[in-house]
């Protein structure tokens, strides 16, 4: 569900999501709520008054109070090349795997080697930027 949030003139009357119990009137500030599904197949729209949704966001950190993020570090030129280069590898490995003959005598030898392979892979990239979440999901990407 993706939301999308912006600002515009009331079009029309309408009542605010955040139930202040005041009206949004036409012609006033109104923040429009969109959600929908990545497909589309369903979709939402919350009007609020621009300090209602102020008031809401404030209303949700509180019941989820902060937690530090360690920091992503920065990678150099250089670095994100080489794990532009790991990401590739990785691809192109993930690739022979699924070409290889499921009759072959050697198959399981060959996708062994293969994934010793990528977890080495995944050893070298952990200090370019960590392991793609799309890896551990069995993503080729
Ligand atoms: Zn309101």
């Amino acid at each position: 569900m993706i939301p999308q949030v912006s600002m515009s003139w009331a079009s029309k009357v309408t009542k605010c999501r955040y139930n202040c119990d005041k009206a949004i009137e036409t012609a006033t500030p109104v923040i429009t709520v969109f959600f929908r599904n990545k497909d589309k197949t369903w979709t939402a729209k919350h009007g609020y008054h621009p300090a209602c949704w102020i008031q809401n966001g404030l209303d949700h950190l509180k019941n989820n109070p902060f937690v530090m993020i360690p920091e992503k570090p920065i990678l150099s030129d250089e670095d994100k090349k080489t794990r532009h280069q790991i990401i590739r590898k990785h691809a192109s490995l993930k690739q022979r795997i699924g070409k290889l003959d499921n009759d072959n005598p050697k198959y399981h030898i060959l996708v062994a080697k293969i994934e010793a392979q990528i977890a080495q892979l995944m050893v070298n990239i952990m200090s370019l930027g960590g392991v793609p979440t799309k890896w551990l999901n069995g993503k080729n990407r």
